[in-house]
This record gives C-alpha cells, structure tokens and sequence, in this order.
C-alpha cells in the first residue's frame, strides 16, 4: 500500500479504514469460532394459540466470543453470508438443532412431538448439495424430517424462480417443514404463494409491533392470516411482546406465536425447564 503513495490514504476516511479493519477482524474471528466451538444455539418457543401449549422452537445462533462476549447474529450473519462462512456455520447449525430435537423427542412422553425451525440463509439455499446435506443430518441424528422446519425468506426467490420450486419440490420430498421467514418485507409475490410448496407464513414482526394501535397494521395483518388459511397455510406470528398483541391474534384466528410475552430465545436446559413444567400461555 506504501508504494501507491499518500493518495491512496486520502481517499479512505479515517472511519471507512476503522470499519474495514473491524469487518476483517470479525471474519478472521468468525473463521476460527467454529473451530474453538464458540457458537451456540438458543431455542425460543413457539406457541400454539389454540392449546396455549409450546409446539415447537426456532433455533437461534449466539456466538460466545472470548473478548468480545455474547455477539448478536445481527452483527455476523450478514458477514458470514458475504464471506460464504454462513454455509459451515450454517451446517452446523442445522446439526446441532436436529440433534437436540431428537433428543427433546425422546423425552417428550407422548406429548406431540415438537417441531425444530432452522434458518436457511439465501447462501446454504443455493449451495448444490443442499438437499444431501439436509438428507445426511436427518439420517445422522435420527429426527423424523416432519419435526424439521426450514425457514426461508423471500430474497431466496429472486433469483431463479424454476430452479427455486424444483428446489422446493425436493426438500419436501424428503418430508420437511417449509416456511417463510419475516413475511411481507422483502419481495413479496402471490405468485409464489401459489407457486411454492410452502407450509407456513411468519409475519414479520414489524407488522406485529403496532398491530394494537396502527389500523394499517392491523389490517396488513387479519389479511395475511386470511390469505393464508385461504391457501391452506399456517401463520405464526414473529414478534409477540404483551397480552394485546397476543389477545388480537388470537381474535384473527393466527395459528401460533412466538415473542419475548411468551419467552425469548433461552439456552438448551432453560427451554426443557419450560417444556418439562409444561408451561403454557
Ligand atoms: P429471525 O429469523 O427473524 O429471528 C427472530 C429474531 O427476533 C431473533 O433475533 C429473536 O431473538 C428476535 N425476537 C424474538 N421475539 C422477539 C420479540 O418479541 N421482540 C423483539 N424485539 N425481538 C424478538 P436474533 O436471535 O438476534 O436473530 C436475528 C436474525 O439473525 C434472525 O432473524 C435471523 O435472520 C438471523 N439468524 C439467527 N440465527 C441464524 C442461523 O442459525 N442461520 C441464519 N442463516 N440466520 C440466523
Ligand atoms: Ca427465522
Ligand atoms: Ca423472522
Ligand atoms: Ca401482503
């Protein structure tokens, strides 16, 4: 860099330099968290409005960095996906959740078993072997594919809309769940709902947060939940923080809910306490 000269450094501000270096200190850090085991999951329910009871759980990543502490996913997965680390950690993950839902079934007593989402970023989606990859982790660990959940979002339609059906087709094929994540903020096309084999909507929790006070929300929301059943899906609802939200989702016939009023995302032997106490809304 010396040899381009003093105008090279010019161009840059002070602060893009900073954040450059910081990006590349996380990706570097993010290469070795694998290997050292950094990362975990965390579990938050998923309640079924009807029972009241949890039906299920999405698996969140934490990474537990040794100088930095807990780091939010939203401060790496972005990165990851760049950089293509997503597609490691993402196995992973997909790994770890499916071992602990085989395990949560075995002690699960005759309670219907729960359902494991996972999510899939637009990266992994489009990785090959995709569909061996999630094959071999079901085989591996033993978990019956319909208690897995792949939670996709809008943005892994954009690209090839054929081959993303064709997709589609397979992993149901092998008998998974499939939803779609943070529904309504990306590219959404009806065409897709009618096109895709999808199983379930998750509104996104943007629509949720001022579902009480904001009529457009409300509206945006009640329609969402029709237009769903209407096409034989389920609705969760993402996002749910206090009793009124909860209360009018209930009103509007959503399916499921998961939120900080129920619980937020826990360690593994936290979410069996719950389970185990038979905790419900
Ligand atoms: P997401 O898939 O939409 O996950 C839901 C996020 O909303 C989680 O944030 C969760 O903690 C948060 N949340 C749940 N209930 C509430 C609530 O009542 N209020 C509020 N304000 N927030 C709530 P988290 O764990 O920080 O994850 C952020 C995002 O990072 C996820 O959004 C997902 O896009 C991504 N992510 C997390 N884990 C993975 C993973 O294993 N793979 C991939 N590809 N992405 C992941
Ligand atoms: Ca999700
Ligand atoms: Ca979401
Ligand atoms: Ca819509």
């Amino acid at each position: 860099a010396k040899k381009m000269g003093r105008n090279m450094f010019q161009f840059y501000e002070p602060a893009m330099n900073e954040e450059a270096q910081e990006r590349l200190r996380i990706e570097n850090a993010l290469r070795k968290a694998l290997e050292r085991g950094e990362f975990a999951l965390h579990y938050q329910p998923q309640v079924d409005l009807e029972s009241g009871r949890i039906i299920g759980a999405e698996a969140l990543l934490r990474w537990q960095h040794p100088e930095l502490g807990l780091v939010s996913p939203a401060r790496f997965i972005g990165l990851a996906e760049e950089t293509g680390l997503i597609v490691p950690i993402g196995a992973w993950v997909l790994r770890t959740a499916c071992a602990q839902a085989r395990e949560w079934l075995e002690h699960s007593h005759g309670h219907a078993p729960m359902r494991m989402a996972v999510n899939l970023s637009a990266r992994q989606f489009s990785q090959p072997d995709l569909v061996q990859t999630i094959a071999a982790v079901l085989a591996e660990t033993g978990l019956p594919p319909a208690c897995l959940e792949l939670e996709l979002t809008e943005s892994v339609f954009m690209n090839d809309v054929a081959q993303a059906v064709s997709l589609l087709r397979q992993l149901k094929a092998l008998g998974v769940t499939l939803s779609i994540d943070d529904f309504g903020t990306g590219y959404s096309s009806l065409a897709y709902l009618r096109d895709f084999p999808i199983d379930v909507l998750k509104i996104d929790r943007s629509f949720v947060n001022d579902i009480v006070t904001d009529p457009d929300d409300a509206a945006i929301v009640v329609s969402v939940i029709a237009l769903a059943h209407n096409l034989k899906l389920r609705v969760v609802a993402e996002g749910v923080e206090n009793r009124e939200q909860l209360d009018f989702l209930q009103q509007h016939g959503c399916d499921a809910i998961q939120g900080y009023y129920f619980s937020r995302p826990v360690a593994p032997e936290q979410f069996e306490h719950m389970a185990r106490q038979g905790r419900h809304l």
